[in-house]
């Protein structure tokens, strides 16, 4: 089986195989509590964008990007950030290379929330002057994973949180052997209901954790990666049917 991973590819593998769509991974390098590594964000999106190109043909497996937005978690060490300004820049380019290249069908697997803003503007403006370039974004796996799996699944707010119960069972799918479980301490904020309010992490917890990571385990990362990794399998294979056109029956 051919290596799907750009980075590990030679020019002669490339040009024997046909590619003609790419995932790209985008992460962070951020504190992510005591128990889970700096890294977590990028490690989750490149796994699953590893794991969907493999299934899926003619699917290039790019790079992930290490550094993304997190100024909000700079209140902890060792946040390195870009500015969501820089952010547009960096992903438009990409657009641009991509779509120079011939390469027109882009999945975008996200793994952090800061990152959200840059990806939006970056792809909305990039689309509509380049219509031609199709373009996806799975945003929030921890959204779409818990949406995916049977309510109930999480013990301790909805899985979500900051390397909460969510992010940290993941990643014992993903990495286990990077996750101190022992280490494991978070906190679970009170936020108003349909009103975001501007919060500044530390702001919201003493530990650089929301959620609770205390309630993740191995089982948990194993359902939430399946069914992220199964549902963009048929998610890809459903638009190379259409044609990567959306709305088909208009
Ligand atoms: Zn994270």
């Amino acid at each position: 089986m051919v290596d799907v991973q750009l980075q590990r590819m030679t020019g002669y593998l490339l040009k024997e195989n046909y590619f003609d769509k790419a995932v790209l991974p985008l992460g962070s390098t951020e504190y992510h509590g005591d128990h889970l590594p700096f890294g977590t964000d990028t490690l989750v999106a490149e796994s699953l964008a590893d794991a969907v190109s493999k299934r899926v043909s003619g699917m290039l497996c790019l790079p992930a990007l290490p550094f993304g937005m997190s100024r909000h978690y700079s209140s902890f060490p060792l946040s390195i950030t870009l500015s969501t300004e820089t952010q547009i820049h960096v992903i438009k380019e990409i657009l641009e290379s991509l779509n120079q290249q011939g390469l027109r069908r882009l999945l975008i697997i996200n793994g952090h929330d800061g990152n959200l803003p840059g990806i939006e503007a970056a792809t909305r403006e990039y689309r509509v002057e380049h219509p031609e370039m199709k373009i996806a974004v799975l945003e929030a796996w921890w959204v779409t994973a818990a949406e995916l799996l049977p309510k109930g699944t999480f013990e301790a707010w909805g899985g979500l949180g900051h390397a909460g119960e969510g992010e940290t069972s993941i990643m014992l799918r993903v990495a286990p052997e990077l996750v101190n479980l022992s280490k494991a301490n978070g906190h679970i904020p009170k936020l108003p209901e349909h009103v975001q309010v501007k919060w500044l992490f530390k702001e919201i917890t003493p530990f650089g954790v929301t959620g609770d990571p205390t309630k993740a385990t191995s089982e948990k990362g194993i359902l939430m990666w399946n069914a992220l990794v199964d549902h963009l399998v048929s998610f890809v294979e459903d638009m190379d049917r259409d044609g990567w056109e959306v709305d088909k029956q208009q």
